[in-house]
C-alpha cells in the first residue's frame, strides 16, 4: 500500500534509522556537490543546504561506523566524537564566530533528526535564543 512504499522510500533515502546509505554518503564520495569548508582524514564540514542562521554548517564523520544517531554511540566512538566536537569549534573560529555559536545534535524522531548519519549542526552569525523549538 501507499504507506508501505512511503516507508521504503524514506528508508532508501536514509530518512529513518537504518544501516542503509544516506545523502551524506554521496557528499563524502563527492557524487553530489556540497560547499565543503573543512576536511581531514576523519571528518568533513560543509554548509547546510537550508541554513537556519547566517552561518550554518554540519560536521560529519567520513565513516559512519554504526553512528546513525548519537544514541548509537559506544565506548569505541569516544575518539571520533571528541574529534567532531573539537573540529566544530575550530571551524566556527575560521567562520568568524568569535562572539559565540551553538552546536546541536538532533537524535531520533523526538529530536527532529532527518538524516541518519551522525552530524553536528554549528549555527551562528546572529544572536541565538534559548530554548530552541
Ligand atoms: P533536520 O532536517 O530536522 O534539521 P537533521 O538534524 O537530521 O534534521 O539535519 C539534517 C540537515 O541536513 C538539515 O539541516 C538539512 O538542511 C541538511 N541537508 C540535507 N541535505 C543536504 C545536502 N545535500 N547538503 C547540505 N545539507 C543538507
Amino acid at each position: 500500500g501507499g504507506d508501505e512504499s512511503a516507508a521504503k522510500k524514506a528508508a532508501a533515502e536514509g530518512l529513518v534509522d537504518s544501516e542503509g546509505p544516506t545523502i551524506f554518503d554521496k557528499i563524502i564520495s563527492k557524487e553530489i556537490p556540497a560547499n565543503v569548508i573543512y576536511e581531514d582524514d576523519k571528518c568533513l564540514a560543509f554548509r547546510d543546504i537550508n541554513p537556519q542562521a547566517p552561518v550554518h554548517f554540519l560536521v560529519i564523520p567520513k565513516v559512519r561506523d554504526g553512528l546513525t544517531r548519537l544514541s548509537r554511540a559506544h565506548e569505541g566512538h569516544k575518539e571520533i566524537l571528541g574529534h567532531l566536537l573539537y573540529t566544530a569549534q575550530k571551524v566556527a573560529k575560521d567562520e568568524g564566530l568569535g562572539e559565540g555559536f551553538r552546536v546541536a545534535i538532533n537524535d531520533g524522531p523526538g529530536g527532529c533528526q532527518s538524516v541518519y548519519h551522525l552530524h553536528l549542526h554549528v549555527i551562528g552569525g546572529r544572536q541565538l535564543t534559548w530554548p530552541p523549538g
